[in-house]
């Protein structure tokens, strides 16, 4: 959406708020032995209690042959993004575990994401960690009217770069605001001064997702997690902005 009024901003603001409030919360819930499908409940229970309503829980977009279960994506290790969280499905220490939440607040819809070590991670994955967060502090910082999102493709992608990683192909952020996906895409690699024009107002999830290994991706049997092809593992970080004049507002801080 492109948000124009101050009653629009100031709900924008404050879904943004009880978002990153509710990520923050469920990641310190994020110990060995816990089941994703616990996370999955208090990360319902805690949106609902800060008079929110989780997004993802129900969604459905064109293409999809069942409406996503939970409120919740969790992806760990090899998985990438949109994990159905479940009993079955417990942390263990050394996890890589990526937490991804939507949630809509009088009306106006929020998304945000977080990867985490479980205990203590390896090297390796804090390296991933780092340099992920970094992309998504870089992909912020050009992220304003008059850029174009394929400036926001190539910051992200020299980040992977510098680092030796990949970048996880064919997934990447998108308009929001008004509901949980719209346009413009907002693609993980892309060339200076190419793609749509990103103009003040507009409200975007800016998502880098970074690899160990390639960056390819493949759609599991549940027909909703996607996970890297080489087994290798991903990290992802996710704010939702507000583009400004002169730069963008991190809503979900
Ligand atoms: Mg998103």
């Amino acid at each position: 959406m492109i948000a124009t009024t101050p009653e629009q901003i100031k709900a924008l603001r404050a879904a943004g708020k009880i978002l990153a409030g509710v990520l923050k919360d469920v990641a310190a819930l994020c110990k060995e032995g816990v089941t994703t499908a616990e996370l999955d409940l208090s990360c319902e229970h805690m949106v609902r209690a800060r008079g929110a309503v989780p997004a993802f829980l129900n969604y459905q977009p064109d293409g999809a042959s069942y409406p996503f279960p939970a409120s919740l994506c969790v992806a760990l290790n090899d998985e990438v993004v949109h994990g159905i969280p479940n009993e079955k499905k417990i942390l263990r220490k050394g996890d890589l575990l990526t937490l991804d939440a939507g949630l809509s607040y009088q009306g106006y819809f929020v998304d945000a994401a977080r990867t985490l070590c479980i205990g203590e991670c390896d090297q390796q994955a804090h390296k991933l960690i780092s340099a992920t967060k970094e992309a998504l502090q870089a992909a912020i910082v050009v992220a304003r009217a008059g850029a174009r999102t394929g400036d926001i493709g190539a910051v992200v992608a020299g980040i992977a770069r510098k680092y030796n990683l990949g970048v996880v192909k064919d997934l990447g952020g998108h308009g929001v605001g008004s509901s949980v996906h719209e346009k413009p895409f907002i693609a993980n690699e892309g060339r200076r001064g190419e793609g749509e024009r990103i103009v003040a107002g507009m409200v975007l999830a800016i998502e880098p997702m970074l690899a160990e290994g390639k960056g390819d991706i493949i759609l599991d049997e549940d027909e909703w997690t996607y996970r890297m092809r080489d087994g290798k593992r991903a990290a992802h970080f996710e704010d939702t902005v507000l583009i400004t004049e002169s730069g963008a507002e991190i809503l979900t801080a």
